[in-house]
């Protein structure tokens, strides 16, 4: 036995609690019926004593035999108690009523409550009336039946309620084992729900639940690991290749700095995809507020909008600014640069030349809305749930000129959750889409 398992904790616990319950129990029951048989007996006493004295003043004859329930001596001398005690103190009764008095005994063994019953005549303006009964022995008799039916009631809860934890505890033990079974090779397992809509039930529901979102996280774990392996492995074969066509002989200058040229862009698409996954991962919902700083919105829009001035204008693409308000709040400015980034950089490559952007920034109700709608090619209404997934770019055919590696949308996503905000995406294939931000405003003391 595991002196540690819940089991045996409970059960000692219990055990002691419902011993010492029976115990108190044993004791206060076993008083107050002593004081309840007692007061009972002593007023028979009184009635009985009277009623004998009466009768031996009427008549000169021994009274009949009475029924008594007393274990006490009582002695009355014309009709007046004169002594009072618990035993049958004969000799007391010499010394009260003188050595000549003559007595008589009766004794009734016909009533097994009363071993005797001893009258003692009227003498000399003495009356004597003696009781006993074997009230004591059935107190005695009581005792003896509680403490032998105490261990066993004891032994009776204990043993039920051995069983009971055994079947409270079996849907435990099933998840104990399942959980020794789950890797990260193995999520099949999941525990069959119990019947009873109770604890347990939610207990096992919450543990298979558990078990899914493990399978899920793994699940997209081994994706990410394949997608970010299979992205970084296009520009290192590119890379590889390069330099081995590259040294199989001498080449003029010309062809070094063409290789050269294509191992520097292979090495900036590596570089990219790099510091977009540090991005991804580097905040966490815990750290992030360490990051928040005081920041000019505005002044960072501004800076992205320059960065994107000759793609823009090499497209033939109208920009038009609706509303770009002034605003400064707590927020991770580089995140906010990303997303602002990540967004227009979509716009621009996904609407076709000689068409229009549209870009709002504003301030409503201590919430940050940033807006950008493009005329561009647009997105189906089934992907744009999974276009936030990194890695995920709509049907490559589409769009296989246009250069990406599906993380843009997914940091967007991620940086606007740090910030506890919304990205809310409407499209219309054909006819473009519309990306709304929503973030709302930190204050210091929601900072830190
Ligand atoms: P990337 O642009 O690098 O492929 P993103 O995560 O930014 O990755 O976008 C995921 C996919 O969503 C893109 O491949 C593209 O198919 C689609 N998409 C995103 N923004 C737009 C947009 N403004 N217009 C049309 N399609 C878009």
């Amino acid at each position: 036995m595991n002196i540690n398992s819940l089991k045996t904790r409970v059960l000692l616990w219990f055990g002691g609690v419902v011993t010492i319950i029976l115990l108190l129990f044993s004791i206060s029951f076993e008083y107050f019926m002593n004081q309840s048989i007692n007061n009972n007996i002593k007023a028979h006493l009184n009635n009985d004593a009277i009623e004998i004295l009466t009768d031996f003043q009427e008549s000169a004859t021994p009274p009949p035999d009475y029924e008594l329930y007393a274990k006490e001596m009582i002695v009355f001398k014309n009709k007046k108690l004169l002594y009072k005690s618990t035993t049958l103190d004969i000799q007391k009764i010499y010394q009260l009523i003188d050595n000549q008095t003559q007595f008589k005994i009766y004794e009734d063994s016909e009533d097994d409550d009363i071993i005797s019953a001893v009258y003692i005549l009227e003498q000399n303006g003495f009356t004597v009336v003696v009781y006993k009964t074997d009230i004591d022995n059935k107190i005695d008799n009581f005792e003896d039946i509680l403490l032998f039916l105490d261990p066993i009631l004891l032994s009776l809860l204990l043993f039920t309620t051995s069983k009971l934890i055994d079947k409270i505890l079996a849907p435990i033990k099933r998840i104990t084992k399942t959980a020794k079974n789950i890797s990260v090779d193995n999520f099949t397992n999941t525990i069959k729900l119990p019947k009873k809509d109770d604890e347990i039930k939610e207990l096992v529901d919450a543990f298979n639940m558990m078990v899914l979102r493990l399978k899920d996280g793994v699940e997209n774990l081994d994706r990410f690991n394949n997608d970010v392996s299979h992205e970084l492995k296009t520009p290192l074969t590119v890379i590889q290749g390069e330099v081995e066509i590259t040294l199989r002989k001498l080449r003029d200058p010309k062809e070094y700095q063409q290789s050269l040229k294509i191992i520097g862009y292979e090495a900036n698409q590596i570089q990219s995809i790099v510091e977009n996954l540090l991005l991804l991962t580097r905040y966490t919902p815990q750290n992030i507020k360490d990051s928040f700083e005081l920041s000019q919105i505005d002044s960072i829009l501004l800076d992205v909008l320059d960065r994107f001035r000759e793609p823009i204008s090499s497209k033939n693409l109208s920009l038009k600014i609706i509303n770009i308000e002034n605003v400064s709040t707590f927020v991770n400015p580089r995140l906010i640069y990303s997303i602002f980034f990540n967004l227009i950089d979509n716009g621009v490559k996904y609407t076709p030349d000689n068409k229009n952007i549209f870009i709002s920034l504003y301030e409503k109700n201590k919430q940050l809305y940033f807006e950008i709608k493009d005329e561009g090619i647009g997105i189906e209404k089934t992907d744009i749930l999974k276009i936030t997934d990194r890695f995920y770019r709509v049907d490559e055919s589409r769009n296989k000129e246009i250069k990406g590696f599906g993380l843009g949308l997914s940091i967007v996503k991620n940086s606007v959750e740090l910030h506890n905000g919304s990205l809310t995406i409407n499209s219309e294939i054909n006819i473009g889409t519309d990306v709304l931000v929503r973030i709302p405003f930190f204050t210091k003391t929601t900072c830190t």
